[in-house]
């Protein structure tokens, strides 16, 4: 009988702990109308944003980017293009050739940016930067050749001309001073100045969504929305010059830069956020800032899953109540282990073997709750970007006047190669007058600066004749 009651106690106990586990992963687990409420929210932001007034309070920026026409297949030339603000920073050398069999031929380097130079001084970083562009030149024995040059610069930028953008505030892993306020194509001029040793033609500084954007519509006319699903989130979109209140003109469209990752930051998004989500932003580099961004980009999905994984740890639910060395780590859980963790097609043994590499020993039951927690989180991820695309398709359908809209998403970043259909899923489920179609670009955002460098160039010599 003793045994018995023993057997009682430990199936009590195992009960109580799965329901207590569930308790806590419940709240990331978000309802048709929560979501709903989100898509709401992300279209009162989006009209802030536009308007002439609300403007300067509204946390989603909608910042005019100066690109007003997707490719038309007539860009032409050799460019050179950089791509700063997701893992790595590359120097691109894209030639385009238009006519009857048009290509675009990419050579491209990747550099590394240390941490203690995306954390030092603005000189630093444009002076590591300029470093790596004469290394390229040489590289590709082109140092006198002076190219037009694309700047795919993946931040906040206040945009006056193609060729001019404020950075308005560093996100994702980088701080480094004097630059916030400052004109970027200006800091990266004197860069070049500095260094005395070539000489380039700065034409357009181009967010990264804008560039995916581009890319997608040389091959996908109807493509007029860009979407990162990376290291940050971010969406841009083809918009009405008539609704841009923040730019003279009413005729034709301009593609607007929505920094939505900033969408949240006046505390809208905090009855679905958990103590989780606020503890990942306290010991952020930016507290307080990009909190819709913070829930959905791959930077901070992994310091989601550790949070929770240590408190369940905690409760005594996994790691047999050890929290480790390890577990304590900022950063451990990589955007690559956490997809490779909720994959279907992993098995409990592979999963077992990836947190074995992270140093986390776990018994087979861990592995099962550790892979419902990466599924979990992941899964919200996808659904709170599905939520914000269905606000974008349907502003572009009523833009338009449409009872219906057939329209394409160029996609980049490593996050959504799983979350894919989970976001499809959800766009369909919240803007059902919508057809959305999600093209993947491979480094769109280097070829794209390219093209509307391309573009750029051919508006200069049209202004000069
Ligand atoms: C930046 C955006 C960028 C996005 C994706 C965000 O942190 O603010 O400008 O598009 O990351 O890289
Ligand atoms: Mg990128």
């Amino acid at each position: 009988a003793k045994g018995a009651a023993m057997v009682t106690a430990v199936a009590y106990r195992l009960a109580d702990q799965s329901r207590q586990i569930a308790q806590t992963l419940a709240e990331f687990r978000l309802t048709k109308e929560q979501l709903l409420v989100v898509k709401r929210k992300m279209r009162i932001e989006i009209e802030n944003g536009l308007g002439k007034q609300s403007h300067n309070t509204s946390t989603v920026k909608m910042l005019p980017t100066f690109v007003r026409s997707t490719p038309d297949g007539t860009e032409h030339g050799d460019f050179l293009a950089l791509d700063l603000g997701g893992t790595n920073f590359r120097v691109l050398l894209v030639k385009i050739r238009s006519g009857k069999r048009r290509t675009v031929e990419m050579h491209n380097k990747i550099y590394a940016i240390p941490l203690e130079i995306m954390q030092g001084t603005g000189e630093e970083l444009f002076d590591h930067i300029v470093h790596c562009i004469s290394d390229f030149l040489d590289y590709m024995g082109m140092k006198n050749a002076r190219l037009p040059l694309g700047f795919t610069f993946s931040f906040p930028c206040k945009q006056t001309s193609l060729d001019a953008g404020i950075l308005i505030k560093w996100t994702k892993g980088f701080k480094a001073t004097d630059c916030e306020g400052e004109d970027v194509v200006n800091l990266l001029r004197e860069g070049i100045k500095r260094r005395e040793e070539f000489d380039l033609d700065v034409v357009a500084v181009v967010n990264d969504t804008v560039g995916t954007m581009m890319t997608c519509a040389y091959e996908e006319p109807t493509c007029e929305i860009g979407l990162i699903a990376g290291t940050g989130s971010n969406a841009c979109y083809m918009e009405e010059m008539r609704n841009i209140e923040t730019v003279e003109g009413t005729e034709g469209r301009m593609c607007v830069n929505m920094e939505w990752g900033a969408f949240g930051d006046n505390g809208c998004l905090d009855d679905i956020r958990t103590k989780y989500d606020e503890a990942v932003d306290e010991l952020s580099l930016n507290a307080g800032k990009q909190k819709y961004e913070k829930m959905c980009s791959g930077m901070y999905l992994g310091e989601i899953v550790r949070n929770i994984l240590i408190d369940l740890t905690k409760r005594g639910f996994l790691f047999r109540g050890q929290i480790s060395e390890t577990l304590k780590t900022r950063g451990i859980f990589e955007t690559k282990f956490l997809s490779q963790i909720e994959s279907d097609r992993l098995a409990l043994l592979q999963v077992r073997s990836i947190l074995q590499q992270l140093g986390l020993d776990s018994t087979c039951d861990d592995s099962i709750i550790v892979k419902e927690v990466c599924g979990t989180v992941s899964r919200r991820a996808a659904q709170l970007c599905g939520a914000g695309m269905a606000a974008v398709v349907d502003k572009i359908r009523e833009n338009r006047g449409l009872d219906h809209l057939d329209i394409t998403v160029g996609v980049d970043g490593t996050l959504y190669k799983s979350g894919l259909p989970v976001m499809h899923q959800t766009v369909k489920e919240l803007a059902p007058q919508c057809d959305v179609n999600f093209l993947l670009s491979e480094d769109g955002s280097g070829k794209g600066a390219a093209l509307i460098t391309a573009v750029g160039c051919r508006m200069r010599q049209q202004e000069q004749q």
